[in-house]
């Protein structure tokens, strides 16, 4: 008999998941917005010291499609995004009519490189238009050199949109991810630390943002009797049955937290010998990663290959790194400043199983595959 699949990152519950949908059945609030969105919301808010406001979403793209609109991002504005993530931090650029202009990693966190992206920034000024935001990201839960990369935003005032959906839990130097931008971005997707089923959140440092970016997610509606629109809305808010499973999901966020970090711990021993294979890890203390995903990187792409088709024999999911945004078919044709960082790095890189409910058998498992393959 073949061994259960063992995947990359899969919701947990946590318990009282059933408690909270049902209450929200109970009451009859089985819509967008309603008393589980207003304390998910607080919850967050609570999260991130009361210092933040945080409006729920029904998506993390669509918090970055919110932040892009709340920012004026229009119809041929130029937006920088990092190149190295998922295709949901580039394609609001896109439903913005705007230019998306990518920018390479660099080595120590695989986020956006500080010197391409003042290369960047230089030289569009210099071709007449100044970029109007940044999308960085926190990859893998990775926080990015985030005095190096803030201190260059705000020497040329372009804000800083922090997309990390996959790094609720992570922080820079104590302070938590997602704070540091003008807006931040969570996801609650499946796959994420904790999941609402589906969801996101915006997080601002202004009660007015906070109420302008629930405005657009309500489909923009003006203060009337009748249903009166002077600007274009989205129907972007949460859902209350969805806020119900954030809600019983924020209680384990710790725990996910802790046991994301041991799975980290586990494949650090594993590879503590291994020359062939570097894990991925934090450069020192300021960076404390939530190890959404624990990566690795092999000497060439043969490598990487083979070492993901021995897992997959054993009925294990890896996964390549994300394929940067200026080598995807729909992105190519878009400016790039950097070097081959990324596209070396997505070349050579694996994502290994890093889910909350890892077993100590499929821990074994995993373990055997990689000793095997490296013997
Ligand atoms: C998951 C993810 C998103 C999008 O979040 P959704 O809730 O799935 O829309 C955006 N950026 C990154 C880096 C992600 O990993």
């Amino acid at each position: 008999m073949k061994d259960n699949r063992i995947y990359l990152s899969l919701p947990q519950e946590s318990g009282y998941e059933q408690e909270y949908i049902r209450r929200a059945l109970k009451s009859n609030w089985i819509t967008s917005g309603g008393p589980n969105v207003d304390e998910f919301e607080n919850e967050l808010q609570n999260y991130f010291k009361n210092e933040n406001f945080v409006a729920g979403s029904n998506s993390g793209t669509s918090a970055i499609h919110l932040a892009l609109i709340l920012l004026g991002v229009k119809n041929g504005d130029e937006v920088i995004c990092q190149s190295m993530t998922f295709a949901a931090s580039a394609n609001p650029i896109l439903y913005q009519n705007a230019i998306p202009i990518f920018v390479d990693s660099e080595i120590d966190t695989w986020n956006i490189c500080p010197e391409n992206l003042e290369i960047a920034i230089k030289d569009r000024i210099e071709k007449g238009k100044r970029p109007k935001a940044i999308i960085a990201v926190h990859l893998y839960g990775m926080p990015y050199k985030v005095d190096e990369i803030h201190s260059i935003a705000d020497k040329y005032k372009i804000p800083i949109i922090e997309d990390s959906a996959e790094a609720l839990g992570s922080s820079y130097k104590g302070k938590k991810c997602g704070s540091f931008g003008t807006f931040g971005v969570l996801s609650f997707n499946g796959n994420k630390i904790i999941t609402a089923s589906s969801g996101g959140a915006l997080i601002t440092n202004s009660k007015k943002a906070k109420d302008r970016a629930i405005f657009y997610a309500t489909q923009a509606k003006d203060k009337a009797t009748h249903y009166q629109h002077s600007e274009i809305g989205y129907n972007y808010r949460m859902s209350n049955i969805c806020a119900g499973i954030g809600l019983a999901q924020i209680k384990i966020l710790e725990e996910n937290i802790n046991l994301r970090r041991d799975h980290h711990l586990f494949y650090r021993d594993i590879f503590k010998d291994i020359k062939k294979a570097q894990l991925f890890e934090s450069l020192k203390d300021d960076f404390f990663s939530n190890y959404w995903l624990n990566t690795i990187l092999l000497e060439t792409k043969k490598e990487r290959e083979s070492l993901r088709l021995a897992f997959d024999e054993a009925n294990i999911e890896s996964r390549p790194l994300w394929k940067p945004m200026h080598l995807q078919p729909v992105f190519e044709k878009y400016p790039y400043y950097g070097n081959k960082t990324a596209e070396e790095l997505f070349e050579k890189g694996l994502c290994l199983p890093s889910g909350s409910n890892l077993t100590d058998k499929d821990k074994s498992r995993i373990k055997e595959v990689i000793l095997n393959f490296f013997k």
